[in-house]
């Protein structure tokens, strides 16, 4: 008996159980964890889009306090500790700043998260009519399983900008009496070449054609009266002619809303999860804080899923500007050497989503250095494909630090890698933040179909990782 005793101790002392979150949490926190999915859900299904995300983040930071940063930059005001400014950039691009009581050249607790997500775009001549029938052309943006979009209640969001500089703003297909929007596939009965192509190729990129009106205009005589038809009814209700569709961003969503998912409500389903769940965690996190020992950063970035590029990408240099813009009005003789010492010195989560282990896809990742639904947010140490080329590899160092934090704070997580060291891989903003010389590692929760028109994640991991978030602000590292 005592033997047993001995090893039970032993294996305690020792071994690493990574337990189920659930189990982990009091009643009192398992409330908690249902609240906050609830707002979660509302700000996925008001923020379809990277603009319609940054209106929202605006929104949300207005009510908690934050003021402009360009109005503060404007007026030449000096700034001080526990101040909280938000900046938006072409308007799909954001920084929250929570301005902290040591200097900024000390650095920043920064979380990168990204608000675009897969999904497909208008093309800039998109109107055609075909067979009785009229159609937008669509170019996928991100990477997508192209089959996914068919055969789903699709909606339209974005602006086109008119001839005289008007702008206009689109959303059709989310209130219950819209119509929405629909790209077809063959039936099955026809489908004996197309079931034998191979998955990537079932349904091709020109292939996803948007059905949009099939009524003819009546009159004789005009060649395409239906495609005439859809410009009559979008000229009648937003004054758009044809060449205006070349200057407008139109992107084409699912056309549903996040929604429980499981007979006990564990989890959610919901479009562009990958990444709007850290942005509204880290979002959460930065409008819960106050006094934080080192300016806290909430960064929300455009065109990740393309590669950070463009002016509202993470390559941007408009972070890097601001930080000099904050530097210009806390230091009386300010120099550039502060902008890089305030870079250098910063510490940051790279908040993005993992993907987690799938018992309906067993051989894609290592049971063992895998991520679970449910375990908590996922630390990964570096991402990359075959042999963690184009990787961040985070330093164990700084690992360990964000490991005590966690511990400390109550956060259930886990380690997990993106999938078996042969099976692929990718990456996130990490990087290219740590060419600034900050200390850089992904976190975010995992979820289940990345990049496919309705992702899931769980409410356990979704709390744990605004919870892990929260402690990063809040502790001087
Ligand atoms: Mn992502
Ligand atoms: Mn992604």
């Amino acid at each position: 008996m005592e033997k047993s005793t001995e090893s039970q101790e032993l294996q305690e002392l020792l071994l690493k159980k990574w337990e189920n979150g659930w189990i982990l949490i009091n009643q009192d926190e398992n409330e908690k964890v249902f609240d906050f999915s609830n707002g979660y859900k509302n700000f996925l299904d008001e923020g379809k889009t990277e603009r319609e995300s940054a209106k929202e983040i605006i929104k949300l930071a207005k009510e908690k306090g934050f003021i402009s940063l360009e109005k503060a930059i404007e007026q030449k005001q000096k700034i001080e500790e526990g101040q909280k400014f938000y900046s938006e950039y072409k308007n799909s691009l954001i920084a929250l700043f929570v301005i902290g009581k040591k200097d900024l050249t000390e650095g920043m607790n920064i979380i990168g998260s990204h608000i675009d997500a897969p999904r497909l775009d208008i093309k800039p001549n998109p109107l055609f009519e075909e067979q009785e029938l009229a159609f937008f052309k669509t170019h996928y943006y991100g990477g997508v399983k192209k089959y996914q979009w068919t055969t789903i209640p699709l909606s339209l969001h974005g602006v086109v900008i008119l001839q005289n500089g008007g702008k206009i703003d689109i959303k059709i297909g989310e209130d219950n009496d819209d119509p929405v929007f629909y790209i077809s596939d063959l039936l099955p009965h026809l489908a004996k070449e197309q079931m034998e192509k191979k998955m990537g190729e079932g349904i091709t990129g020109e292939g996803l054609n948007l059905i949009v009106g099939s009524i003819p205009y009546r009159q004789e005589d005009i060649k395409e009266p239906i495609k005439l038809n859809i410009l009559r009814l979008l000229n009648e209700k937003y004054g758009i002619v044809e060449e205006d569709f070349a200057s407008a961003e139109l992107e084409v969503v699912p056309a549903y809303n996040a929604k429980d998912v499981g007979f006990d409500r564990s989890m959610i389903v919901a479009h562009g999860q990958d990444d709007r769940i850290c942005a509204y965690t880290s979002l959460q996190g930065i409008l819960n804080i106050n006094n934080p020992e080192r300016t806290a950063v909430a960064l929300m970035t455009d065109k990740e899923e393309v590669g950070s590029q463009g002016n509202t990408g993470m390559k941007s240099a408009f972070f890097e500007n601001m930080v000099a813009e904050l530097i210009e009005l806390t230091h009386e003789i300010p120099n550039n050497l502060m902008v890089r010492r305030a870079m250098a010195n910063s510490k940051v989560l790279s908040a993005d989503v993992n993907a987690g282990f799938d018992p309906n896809f067993p051989d894609t990742h290592d049971k063992r250095n895998a991520a679970y639904l449910g375990k908590g947010v996922v630390l990964t140490k570096y991402t990359g494909a075959r042999g963690k080329s184009g990787s961040n590899d985070a330093s164990a160092e700084f690992v360990g630090e964000i490991r005590r934090l966690f511990n400390e704070n109550g956060v259930v997580w886990q380690m997990g890698e993106l999938g078996k060291v042969d099976k692929g891989g990718g990456g996130t903003i990490a990087y290219i933040l740590a060419n600034y010389g900050m200390d850089v590692v992904d976190c975010g929760p995992a979820l289940f179909s990345m990049h496919a028109p309705m992702e899931l994640a769980s409410k356990l991991d979704i709390y744990m990782t605004y919870k892990a978030y929260k402690a990063f602000y809040s502790t001087l590292l």
